[in-house]
């Protein structure tokens, strides 16, 4: 791979690693307070350790982590937390089961997780008012909060009208109760009897469980709208809050501590951990996945609260409850484009790779054969002259022996040697001795057809192949060659050189091999060296009369 390339494509595969890696990050990992979202959390009531998780998340860093900075907004008893969060002044908010109340009004709502399993809400009696049994309210003064509509479900369910009970404006003072201004109360299991049992006074605590109307109590909600514009949010927002809540069920005291130095001493130290306690029970997080809801069970609360004529019948659901699941697959699906984009990446550069290296090889192929070709016709030529090398002669003379056999056709050999040749060199130099030699040669192959061959045998001694050739017109051929060498005009050194051949000539029989044929052309080439040069002589096959004679 060149260079410049490799370092490029380097580059390249650096940033696509780093923004596959950022894809696959979890959603809104932001570095330094600086860059946090910031996000309200509507509480649903004051601080204490009802919210503890959420001091932990805070306390902790979860929600810093997941990009967010996380302001908790007090409950007030003006407005519900739903009605905050619905008109945007929070983003989230913590709400009851009655949460499905709202969305059957058409306010849309979206249900994150439930956080206490069970609903802490009771109503509570003094022992003293003689009230065993709830029908025993009937016309009683009663305060019960604005979230309660689970308490009210159960106290229609037990018969009672709740026209007939003397309604009085909660005021969430347990001395109302204590001082017998009131004779029941909603309360929370986790909270009040805190301070009823420190007043001394013994009451019984209704729960609604124990009517078979088991909600969900505190449960995070947000908006339709907010889970389809920031998903991620959302998902960052409630992985950190489940965080939050483990870390500050496994370490109570620490958060007590927590709530008192940086949120709230309305509640005594003893008080909290009371809270704390209670509240350990209605999470049940040994028992159930922290966060977790039962469709089915909405569906029971909503069928509940539709019996009791508080939302109508069969009301869908769809759209009600958050999915989890949702958030798993985006980040499954993340990690599996960043793995596809790494491993499309791998794949690429080495295909890339390779596709050089084969790039490379084939140019190195290509170049071997161009070098081979080229050695081959080399060794075919004879560098002096151009015509074909001993070594290429002696491969056509196979080859015209062969077709020769097969085509039942003649075949004549001709043996040319310079005569005197020596003296050529020997008189005007070896280079002058070289330009013979090209001049005859070029002579030559001008006389023979395109069907001959031609080649130099060695020094100054060359052979002729004439296929479909028999004595005659060999005889004859080799007559015109020896005429064009005689006719030759050489001149060096203003001398006119006189150049003659001698020529031995056979043809070539059925039992001839290239060799046997050749040692006969070159016996009657001798012959015609004795006899006088600047002749031609013919010898027949052995199984002619094998004699040779003067052509
Ligand atoms: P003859 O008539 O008996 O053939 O006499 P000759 O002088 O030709 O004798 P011979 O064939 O034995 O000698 C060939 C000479 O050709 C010997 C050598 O110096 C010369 N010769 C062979 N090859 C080359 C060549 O490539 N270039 C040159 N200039 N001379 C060559
Ligand atoms: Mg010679
Ligand atoms: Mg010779």
């Amino acid at each position: 791979m060149g260079g410049k390339g490799a370092a490029a494509l380097r580059r390249i595969g650096a940033i696509l690693l780093i923004l596959s890696a950022a894809l696959a990050a979890p959603c809104a990992v932001v570095a330094g307070e600086t860059g946090l979202d910031p996000v309200r959390l509507q509480l649903k009531w004051r601080h204490q350790f009802q919210f503890a998780g959420y001091y932990a998340a805070i306390a902790k860093g979860y929600y810093a982590s997941a990009g967010l900075r996380v302001e908790l907004i007090e409950a007030t008893d003006e407005e519900e937390p739903a009605r905050v969060v619905l008109r945007g002044a929070a983003e989230y908010g913590i709400a009851t089961s009655d949460l499905v109340l709202f969305r059957s009004q058409g306010d849309k709502v979206v249900a994150l997780v439930a956080i206490f399993q069970h609903s802490p809400l009771v109503l509570i009696v003094p022992r003293r008012s003689g009230i065993e049994h709830l029908h025993e309210l009937d016309g009683r003064r009663v305060m019960i909060e604005h979230h309660a509509a689970e308490l009210l479900a159960y106290i229609r369910q037990e018969g009672i009208r709740l026209e007939r009970l003397r309604m009085l404006p909660h005021n969430f003072d347990v001395k109302s109760l204590v001082a017998g201004e009131v004779d029941a109360i909603s309360a929370y299991s986790t909270d009040e009897p805190f301070l009823l049992q420190q007043a001394g006074l013994e009451f019984h605590a209704f729960s609604p469980r124990s009517g078979g109307i088991d909600f969900y109590g505190d449960t995070l909600f947000t908006t339709e709208a907010e889970v389809r514009r920031n998903p991620r949010r959302v998902a960052a927002f409630v992985d950190a809050t489940l965080k939050g809540w483990s870390y500050a069920l496994d370490h109570p005291q620490e958060i007590v501590d927590l709530i008192l130095s940086r949120y709230s001493q309305r509640h005594s130290r003893a008080h909290l951990l009371f809270e704390a306690e209670r509240t350990q029970r209605l999470i049940r997080h040994e028992l159930v996945e922290l966060g977790y809801m039962n469709p089915g069970r909405w569906r029971h609360i909503a069928e509940t609260y539709a019996e009791l004529k508080m939302m109508p019948a069969g009301f869908s659901l769809d759209g009600f409850l958050w999915r989890p699941v949702e958030r798993i697959d985006l980040t499954k699906f993340q990690v599996a484009i960043a793995a596809s984009v790494a491993v499309a990446l791998v794949i690429a550069l080495l295909t890339l790779r390779f596709y050089r290296l084969n790039v490379n090889l084939n140019r190195q192929i290509a170049q071997r054969e161009a070098l081979q070709a080229e050695l081959r016709r080399l060794a075919d030529v004879d560098v002096l002259t151009g015509i074909s090398s001993r070594r290429h002669f002696l491969e056509q003379f196979e080859q015209e022996i062969e077709r020769g056999r097969r085509y039942d056709r003649p075949l004549a050999v001709l043996m040319l040697d310079i005569d005197r040749f020596k003296s050529v060199n020997d008189s005007y130099g070896h280079a002058a001795g070289d330009e013979v030699l090209r001049r005859v040669c070029a002579a030559i192959r001008a006389e023979l057809r395109q069907s001959d061959h031609f080649g130099r045998l060695g020094g100054e001694e060359f052979g002729v192949l004439l296929p479909e050739t028999a004595r005659a017109g060999a005889v004859l051929t080799a007559e015109r060659l020896r005429q064009t060498v005689q006719a030759l005009e050489i001149v060096f050194e203003g001398q006119a050189v006189e150049l003659t051949i001698s020529v031995g000539a056979t043809q070539v029989g059925s039992e001839d091999d290239d060799s046997s044929a050749l040692a006969r052309a070159d016996h009657a080439l001798y012959a015609a060296k004795q006899g006088g040069r600047n002749c031609i002589m013919w010898q027949d096959e052995p199984g002619k009369s094998g004699a040779v004679a003067e052509a």
